[in-house]
């Protein structure tokens, strides 16, 4: 049986594009980590084999910068986590929040499974410790090819892998 990590890669590169929702006010921000959600229908298009976890690759707004990011692939709590949620860091200071607006990206690696994590220190160091490996696998060459792909430099059209 194929691993998690090797069925999730068989899936990848994966292009999603849709409005900045609100998320579950879960604080994110207050940590230093702001999570920009997806709404329902953008997640109910991920392929199964994307399964929870932390994942990276690539992400603009309004078709501006494409900047590295870092995603986490969950479980919805407002419906009693039988639905997937799909949550982006990007790693970019904004000056302003971002609702309501074109969220492109993206997922070109998978980083690890989803864990329960026993204090808020645990989590946090496993959160910056994602975002550091995220930038080591996110190189220039990988960077050059995705930030100059149609896909954000133009018309949002999910390119056929
Ligand atoms: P919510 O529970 O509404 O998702 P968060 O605390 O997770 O709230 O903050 C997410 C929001 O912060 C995003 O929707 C976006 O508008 C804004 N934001 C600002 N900077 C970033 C960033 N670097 N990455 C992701 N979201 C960001
Ligand atoms: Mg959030």
């Amino acid at each position: 049986m194929a691993g998690v990590a090797s069925l999730a890669r068989q899936a990848l590169p994966f292009f999603a594009h849709g409005k900045v929702v609100r998320g579950f006010g879960r604080g994110s921000k207050d940590l230093g980590i702001p999570t920009a959600n997806f709404p329902d229908d953008v997640v109910e298009n991920l392929p199964e084999e994307l399964t929870c976890g932390v994942y990276c690759g690539f992400a603009s707004v309004n078709n501006g910068v494409v900047y590295p990011m870092c995603l986490s692939i969950g479980w919805n709590p407002y419906y009693k986590n039988t639905k997937r949620t799909m949550e982006t860091h990007i790693m970019h200071k904004f000056e302003e929040d971002f609702y309501e607006q074109n969220l492109k990206l993206v997922i070109t690696e998978y980083i690890r499974p989803m864990l329960d994590f026993k204090s808020l220190e645990e989590l946090i160091s496993a959160i910056d410790n994602d975002i550091k490996q995220s930038h080591e696998s996110l190189n220039k060459e990988l960077y050059d090819q995705y930030s100059s792909h149609t896909f954000f430099s133009g018309e949002s059209i999910i390119p056929s892998s």
